[in-house]
């Protein structure tokens, strides 16, 4: 009997998404690329914290607010030193967070930004009831769907999701998910064993 390790898929952003705004040196809409550099202002006890990004065609800069008078004590000492240092890992993350980019008002580039999945065995066995389990880890802001990722690392339709979704087929740690959930950071994806046989017309699903 062939016997199931849990899985872990470690999601990486392949690009750091754009920003598209209206440059005001061009006077045109351009595409404002992440520099990877924060700009920080502590004023007494309030501090700003900007992610900065420059207009690929002039180099002017656009300040995203990240943090905007914080109390000193409030954001976290190690992060704050990453701000300060420009810490690659700082910018990515607040350079792929939605929430982020809706609160700045800013429209971005990539409809569907490219990101890679390595997959690696874990030394957990899979619960006995599930014919697949996957730890998954993800930049906390970075926007995907559970269907979008279930197709590609499956192989299998959106539409053959969607049935296993509507039988109670699909699981993050014993809950039930919609194929429309976003794929959080920590989430542990479950299949049942019944998803082999939950035909609807399209391909058998992997064995791996
Ligand atoms: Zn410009």
């Amino acid at each position: 009997m062939h016997l199931h390790v849990q899985k872990q898929w470690i999601i990486t952003p392949a690009n750091l998404p754009s920003i598209i705004r209206r440059c005001p040196k061009c006077g045109i809409k351009t595409e404002f690329k992440n520099s990877k550099k924060f700009r920080v202002n502590a004023n007494g006890r309030l501090i700003d914290v900007w992610l900065i990004y420059r207009c690929s065609k002039c180099e002017t800069s656009w300040n995203m607010t990240v943090w905007e008078r914080a109390e000193a004590g409030s954001l976290d000492e190690e992060e704050y030193q990453g701000f300060l240092s420009n810490d690659p890992a700082l910018a990515e993350k607040y350079g792929n967070d939605r929430t982020l980019f809706a609160g700045n008002k800013a429209e971005t580039s990539a409809e569907r930004p490219e990101y890679s999945i390595e997959e690696r065995d874990t030394p957990f066995s899979c619960g006995l009831e599930y014919h697949m389990e996957v730890h998954v880890k993800i930049p906390a802001g970075f926007d995907l769907r559970v269907d979008a990722l279930l197709v590609r690392q499956l192989g299998v339709s959106r539409n053959k999701i969607k049935t296993w979704c509507e039988k109670g087929l699909v699981f993050n740690q014993g809950n039930l998910l919609s194929p429309k959930t976003r794929v959080k950071d920590g989430m542990i994806l479950q299949l049942k064993k019944e998803v082999l046989t939950c035909q609807t017309g399209d391909s058998i699903i992997q064995v791996k």
